[in-house]
């Protein structure tokens, strides 16, 4: 006998024990399997004149014997030889990138098998014994693995005629179980689960007078049915079978071309991002069939990286089985059907944002940073294909609108406003964003690191610039209060030099910005303080600095006592120039080099 993996087990135990209630999903992922296997086959087979199988030998056969509980799956497929037995069914394909010690918790393990779709081990859900015989095909040797479960499992040779492999459950003995081994609930199940199979799935169905062995299933997969005969079900247990999501998507997208190019497509929109999607081990692309002959599991030149989260399958009777081999720029009939497919997601998404904006929120919540990231990388070259999809959340109308209904709701506004910050909270306690709300102004509260490096590569929207509301080039003042700064300025110059002398910075000024606040930071030139502290987070980015203004409210009773330690004592000055100045980086959530310093010169000033 030889024992699981650590984590097979852990797995298997998850099966035994079923926290799963959704027991009946076994027989769709062994059907799978089978499928897979065929399908690996039959493209072998076409693409090797030498061997001779006709497509309709294939077939999925189901029996059942209710005396001896068994129920057998059989494919006419690959098959597995010895070492692919154990290598296969002795590990979890997909585990790897796991963690099983965090799977305490009933949810998370529901969320495992969600998130996987752990395949041939929901066996051991219904199961006491599983046992699988199988041939490789071109091999002469057969072999039999066996398991009961948690500990482990032998393979030993036997005898098999031909080539595929043969899945025989034996089916618990509790009464709940008893329902597979009905031939009408199989039947069932099969057509719930695995009707858009592409091989005959075949039983021996009784009926008054005889047995006669019947396809179960209708054979046409779904993308090619009509659009009008498929319900919605039939749509959403497509996507969790093939997916492995068992959470609803979003949308679906079901395209039947004709005309010069004819293809079918069936797309999905996730409803959330998979525990993968934002590392480097995601890998995007759409299932690719030609002419019902699956080519590519995964074909990336199928779809664009901003729109990477599309699932789906693309089945064109234009394109050849070698096709694989191919790339999107040699293949002319690839690049028409990924333009085309590109342009109904697109489309999709506009009409989603408009007419179903709880779904498109959801989407944005799991997708939006890809949106983002799509004109990002793009140095701005995508942003008419993207601009249309992005979200900001509006200060004013206090929910998350596109940057169209920004400009619709501030028409006389000049260009854009935003500021950018941790979370949309923390951003509005910022002096600058308080006093732009109190001028009744519409401010974008941007909480994403990536919101303001989008907004550079963009330039505009529209005809309108983005205004970083924190960096000095906002102009929101009238003339008179222009007027009254500069003279003001003017008259202390003395003072805010003698500032700007105690602390490493570009200005020290006096502002009418700032509601009730009494100092601010802002930024002037092309890098603001939100830029520096996102490329300062990134390693080897050099000394990238913002150069920084000290702004004081000279509304505030600060700027007086600032103007009276002037004339009588520069030395206090100096220190609450320090401080002050502390005081802006904090709001900004900028680090404080001096601490003790600082902290020392308060208590200074609190004891005086
Ligand atoms: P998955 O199908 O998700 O890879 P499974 O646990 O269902 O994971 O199966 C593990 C592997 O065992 C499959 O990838 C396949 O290589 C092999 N396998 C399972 N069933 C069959 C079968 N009927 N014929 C050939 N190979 C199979």
């Amino acid at each position: 006998m030889k024992e699981f993996k650590a984590e097979s087990k852990r797995l298997m135990e998850l099966m035994i024990n079923s926290i799963y209630t959704n027991k009946e999903i076994f027989l769709r992922e062994i059907i799978s399997n089978a499928s897979d296997a065929i399908d690996k086959l039959h493209y072998q087979s076409l693409t090797d004149k030498k061997m001779k199988i006709k497509k309709d030998d294939f077939a999925i056969n189901i029996k059942i014997d209710k005396d001896k509980r068994m129920l057998t799956i059989s494919d006419n497929g690959i098959g597995m030889t010895k070492e692919e037995l154990e290598n296969n069914l002795g590990t979890i394909a997909k585990s790897g990138s796991f963690d099983f010690k965090n799977t305490n918790e009933k949810k998370e393990n529901i969320d495992i098998i969600g998130q996987f779709g752990v395949g041939f081990y929901s066996a051991f859900m219904v199961a006491s014994k599983v046992e699988v015989i199988s041939k490789a095909y071109g091999s002469e040797d057969a072999y039999s693995w066996v398991s009961s479960g948690t500990i482990g499992y032998t393979v030993t040779k036997c005898d098999k005629e031909i080539y595929g492999t043969d899945v025989i459950l034996t089916i618990k003995d509790e009464e709940e179980y008893n329902r597979f081994l009905d031939d009408y609930e199989i039947q069932n199940l099969v057509k719930k689960y695995s009707d858009y199979i592409t091989y005959p799935i075949k039983m021996a169905l009784k009926d008054d007078k005889e047995t006669k062995v019947e396809t179960i299933n209708s054979l046409v997969p779904l993308w090619k049915r009509n659009k009008k005969d498929i319900s919605e079900e039939e749509y959403n247990t497509f996507y969790s079978d093939k997916f492995f999501d068992y959470e609803k998507p979003l949308n679906h997208i079901h395209i039947k071309a004709e005309g010069t190019i004819e293809y079918n497509s069936l797309l999905y929109i996730p409803s959330k991002a998979s525990f993968d999607y934002y590392s480097k081990e995601y890998e995007k692309g759409l299932q690719l069939y030609a002419n019902g002959v699956l080519v590519m599991e995964k074909c990336a030149d199928l779809i664009p990286d901003y729109f990477s989260f599309v699932k789906g399958v693309v089945d064109s009777s234009d394109l050849s089985l070698n096709i694989s081999r191919e790339t999107l720029q040699q293949n002319r009939v690839l690049k028409t059907i990924a333009n085309n497919i590109e342009t109904h997601i697109k489309n999709e998404l506009v009409s989603m944002l408009d007419e179903r904006r709880e779904d498109y929120l959801k989407f944005w919540d799991a997708f939006g940073l890809q949106i983002k990231a799509g004109i990002y990388n793009s140095y701005g070259f995508n942003k008419d294909k993207l601009q249309d999809l992005l979200l900001f959340y509006s200060s004013k109308m206090e929910k998350l609108v596109t940057l169209k209904e920004y400009l619709a709701n501030n028409k006389d506004e000049s260009a854009i406003y935003y500021a950018c910050g941790n979370s949309i909270e923390q951003i509005k306690t910022l002096p600058q964003v308080e006093a732009m709300i109190s001028k009744d102004k519409d401010v974008l509260l941007c909480s994403n690191y990536l919101d303001e490096f989008v907004f550079k590569v963009m330039l505009k929207f529209e005809d309108k610039d983005f205004k970083n509301i924190c960096s000095d080039n906002i102009d929101i003042d009238t003339e008179e209060e222009k007027e009254e700064l500069k003279v003001l300025n003017e008259k202390d110059k003395d003072l805010l030099s003698l500032m700007k002398g105690e602390i490493d910075i570009k200005e020290v000024r006096f502002t009418s910005k700032l509601k009730n606040h009494p100092v601010c930071l802002s930024s002037s030139g092309e890098v603001s303080v939100e830029m520096e502290k996102v490329m300062k987070a990134v390693p080897n980015n050099g000394e990238i600095n913002a150069e920084k203004v000290l702004e004081i409210n000279y509304q505030h009773p600060i700027a007086k006592k600032l103007e009276e330690l002037y004339e009588k004592d520069q030395e206090e000055l100096k220190k609450y120039t320090k401080i002050l100045y502390a005081e802006a980086r904090l709001i900004e959530g900028l680090p404080v080099d001096n601490q003790t310093e600082i902290t020392n010169l308060i208590c200074d000033i609190m004891v005086k």
